[in-house]
C-alpha cells in the first residue's frame, strides 16, 4: 500500500504543478486583458480630446506595469511634440520616480524630462537634470549637446567651453574656438589687452584654422596700434579661407596709413593670385589707376572679370568706360546699365550659410537659422566676390 502511495506521488506533484501554472496563466491573462482595456480607454480619451484624463490613466497604468516604459516615453514625447509640454513633464517625471530599480530606464526618462524643460523654457531645471546624466557613458554626449544649447541661450560661454571640451565629436574644437571668441568679443570694450589676447590665443590653440579668431586678434592689435602684428595676422586670413579675402582687405585698409605703398600692394597681389577675389582686384585697380592711369586700371579689371565674372567687377568696368566715353547716347546707355547693376548689388545679401543657405547683409558666426558655428562666409560667384 505504501509503495503504491510512493508511485502516485510524482503524479500528484505533476498535477499540482500543472494546476498552479494554469492558475498563474489565468491570472496573467486577466491582468493582460485588463491592461489592454485600460490602454484602449486611454487612447479613446486622447482621440476624444480629453488628454488630461488620458495622462491620469497612463500614469495609473505605470504604477502596476513597468514593462511598457518605452510606450510611456513615446507618449510623453508625443505630448511634447504637440506643444503640450506640461503633460509631457508629468509623464516623464512619473517615469523617473517609478524606474528606481533600473538606472538605464531612469536616465532615459531624465533625458526626455530635460527635453521637456528646455521646450518649456525652464532652462535651469533642464540644466540640473542634465548635469546628473554626465556620468552615464551612454547618454553623456546627448546631455552635453543639450547643455551646450542651454549655455548658448544663456550666454554662459565659460560653462559651454568646459562642456564642449569633453564632447567626443570630431568638430568640437571648432566650437570651443568660437566660444573663446564669444568671450573675447564681450571683453573687447571692458577687459584689458592681455585678457582678450589670451582668450583669442586659446581659440587658435583649440582650432588653428579659426578665421574669426585671426580677425579678432587683428582688430585687437589695430586697436592698440600694433600694426605690424595686426598685418601678420591679417595676412593669414586668405590662406585659412579664400572667401574671407574681402574681410581681410577691410582690416588691411585700416593699417594702410601705417604701411608703405609697396608692401600694401604686394600683399594685395599675393592675395589676388591665391583667391581671385573681386574686392581685392578692385583695390588693386585703384592702385594701378593712381600709378599708371585709368586705361591700365580698366585693362586690369577686364582681365580679372574674364577669369572671375562678378557684378562688382562689371560695375567697376562700366565706371572706367564711362570716363573715356564722348558719345552722349552711348554714355547714357552705359550709365543706365550701371545704375541698374548698382541697385541689384544694393539689394543682394553679402554673406551666406554653407549649411542651410541663410543669407544676410551682416556676418553671423552662429547661424540664426541652422545654429551652426562658423558656417557663414562672404558669397562667392556672380553676386559676390
Ligand atoms: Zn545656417
Amino acid at each position: 500500500m505504501l509503495e503504491l502511495l510512493f508511485l502516485l506521488l510524482p503524479v500528484a506533484v505533476a498535477y499540482g504543478w500543472y494546476m498552479g501554472r494554469r492558475s498563474v496563466r489565468i491570472d496573467e491573462d486577466r491582468k493582460t486583458s485588463q491592461r489592454s482595456r485600460s490602454y484602449a480607454a486611454g487612447i479613446n480619451f486622447l482621440l476624444s480630446e480629453q488628454p488630461d484624463k488620458a495622462v491620469d490613466l497612463f500614469i495609473d497604468l505605470l504604477q502596476v506595469d513597468t514593462d511598457t516604459i518605452d510606450t510611456h516615453l513615446a507618449l510623453g514625447n508625443l505630448f511634447r511634440q504637440r506643444g503640450e509640454v506640461d503633460r509631457a513633464i508629468r509623464i516623464h517625471q512619473n517615469l523617473v520616480a517609478r524606474c528606481l530599480d533600473s538606472t538605464e530606464q531612469q536616465n532615459l526618462s531624465m533625458l526626455e524630462l530635460a527635453r521637456d524643460f528646455v521646450a518649456a523654457g525652464l532652462l535651469d531645471r533642464a540644466e540640473s537634470v542634465l548635469i546628473k546624466l554626465l556620468d552615464d557613458d551612454e547618454l553623456a554626449d546627448d546631455a552635453r549637446k543639450m547643455l551646450l544649447q542651454i549655455y548658448e541661450q544663456l550666454n554662459e560661454w565659460q560653462k559651454a567651453i568646459d562642456i564642449a571640451e569633453k564632447l567626443s565629436s570630431k568638430n568640437h574644437h571648432r566650437i570651443v574656438a568660437h566660444y573663446y571668441c564669444q568671450l573675447a568679443e564681450i571683453d573687447f570694450s571692458l577687459a584689458d589687452f592681455k585678457i582678450i589676447a589670451s582668450r583669442l590665443k586659446r581659440a587658435l590653440k583649440a582650432d588653428p584654422q579659426c578665421v574669426r579668431a585671426q580677425m579678432l586678434l587683428s582688430q585687437l592689435y589695430i586697436k592698440h596700434q600694433q600694426y605690424e602684428l595686426a598685418i601678420k595676422h591679417i595676412d593669414q586670413i586668405p590662406d585659412l579661407s579664400p572667401a574671407f579675402a574681402s574681410e581681410a582687405w577691410k582690416l588691411l585698409l585700416q593699417c594702410k596709413p601705417h604701411m608703405d605703398e609697396n608692401s600694401f600692394t604686394s600683399i594685395l597681389i599675393r592675395w589676388l593670385e591665391k583667391t581671385q577675389n573681386t574686392t581685392v582686384a578692385l583695390a588693386l585697380a585703384e592702385t594701378i589707376q593712381a600709378r599708371q592711369g585709368i586705361r591700365d586700371a580698366e585693362a586690369f579689371i577686364l582681365r580679372h572679370i574674364k577669369r572671375n565674372p562678378t557684378m562688382k567687377g562689371f560695375h567697376r568696368l562700366m565706371t572706367y568706360q564711362l570716363e573715356a566715353m564722348h558719345d552722349d547716347k552711348a554714355t547714357e546707355s552705359i550709365a543706365l546699365l550701371r545704375s541698374l547693376v548698382e541697385k541689384q548689388m544694393a539689394i543682394k545679401p553679402i554673406y551666406r550659410c554653407a549649411h542651410c543657405g541663410f543669407s544676410s547683409k551682416v556676418i553671423f558666426w552662429h547661424c540664426p537659422s541652422c545654429k551652426q558655428w562658423g558656417s557663414i562666409s562672404p558669397i562667392q560667384g556672380l553676386d559676390g566676390d
